[in-house]
């Protein structure tokens, strides 16, 4: 069925991301704005029942494909019984979820069984030493072993996110890449956006661009080859080596274009739609669900929030004010 959601500018909206939770077992250093996180009183969380009704509202309306975020999702009680609900109560097909991977080792296989069938993993750097200085956490062993057990219990695909940190990650790119050659794996490039005052330019001095990331690649690996985008690509551009099993993928929200094929609405934990990642824009519907509405009425909501999805972060080139850790990414 095609989605009955098309915002002003055309495009179809079949695409929910939602954030479960703002808590983390990790701090990464690009995930919190400088001053901290200010915790959301429990109350204040959606409930996974609201977060269900929300969802089957949403499906009804055409959303088809539903990502699971935080904060760090699996560290949320009863996760792994909400997304059963999510694939055997509502019936939505496709369930993804996004991870800083620490806790698959010991997940995986329930996840699967719940009926989740893609996972993405965040891991930015291969080196010990380095991934505790980005993360706050010396768990690299925990992460890759996570990534092992998804393997195991036939996730497919696994896409691997890495922010491209200036200082940090540059040498970690061409094993990242070389990840791709013999496994059917997607490693994913994305440029870290910026948090801070709007008077800055959004380029910022410890990120580095999807170009320059391409250039190190090939410097080791020859020329990459340009493929065709799936609808499951999202905004990734999808490139290939030579000969390779897996894929490469390179996501710019700094540097690149991708606004024009944005299908996608997301989920705060505390309730609120947000129609676009780096607009300042939320819209609070836990208000409207905590008042006993008919579904008419959260429909009504939805449409709304898509209706106020801005042509292009153009529109509004910003920095982010809040963390990445409540918008979901
Ligand atoms: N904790 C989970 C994880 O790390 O995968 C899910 C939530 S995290 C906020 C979702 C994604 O946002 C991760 O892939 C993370 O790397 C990315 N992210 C966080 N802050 C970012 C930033 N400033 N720029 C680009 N990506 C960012
Ligand atoms: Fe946690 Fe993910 Fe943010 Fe890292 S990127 S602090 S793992 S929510």
């Amino acid at each position: 069925m095609q989605s009955n959601l098309t915002d002003h500018h055309g495009r179809t909206i079949d695409y929910l991301r939602v954030s479960i939770t703002d808590l983390c077992n990790f701090r990464c250093i690009y995930c919190r704005p400088p001053e901290g996180v200010k915790l959301i009183p429990h109350d204040d969380i959606l409930r996974y029942e609201e977060i269900l009704k929300i969802i089957s509202v949403s499906k009804k309306l055409g959303i088809r494909k539903v990502r699971i975020t935080g904060g760090e999702p699996l560290v949320r009680r009863g996760v792994v019984n909400f997304i059963s609900r999510l694939t055997h109560e509502i019936g939505l097909e496709d369930v993804a979820l996004t991870t800083n991977g620490s806790k698959l080792d010991k997940m995986a296989r329930e996840l699967r069984e719940a009926g989740l069938k893609r996972i993405n993993v965040s891991l930015d750097t291969l080196r010990r030493d380095c991934f505790s200085a980005i993360t706050g956490v010396d768990d690299l062993t925990g992460v890759m072993k996570g990534i092992e057990a998804s393997f195991d219990v036939g996730f497919d695909p696994i896409k691997i996110n890495v922010v491209l940190l200036k200082g940090f990650n540059e040498i970690d790119i061409p094993e990242f890449a070389r990840m791709t050659v013999d496994r059917p794996l997607d490693v994913r490039f994305i440029e870290r956006m910026p948090f801070g005052n709007d008077t800055e330019p959004i380029n910022s001095p410890d990120s580095f661009g999807a170009a320059e990331a391409i250039g190190i690649i090939e410097k080791s690996f020859g020329s990459l080859i340009p493929l065709d985008r799936s609808p499951l690509d999202g905004p990734a551009r999808m490139l290939r080596i030579k000969g390779a099993k897996g894929r490469i993928g390179i996501i710019d929200p700094v540097t690149g274009h991708f606004c024009p094929t944005c299908n996608r609405l997301r989920l705060t934990a505390r309730g609120s739609l947000r129609p676009c990642l780096l607009g300042p824009l939320e819209m609070d519907l836990r208000s409207l669900l905590r008042a006993n509405p008919d579904d008419s009425q959260i429909e009504a909501f939805i449409k709304a929030a898509v209706m106020a999805k801005p042509a292009s972060r153009y529109a509004n080139l910003r920095r982010m004010e809040t963390g990445m850790n409540t918008i979901g990414g």
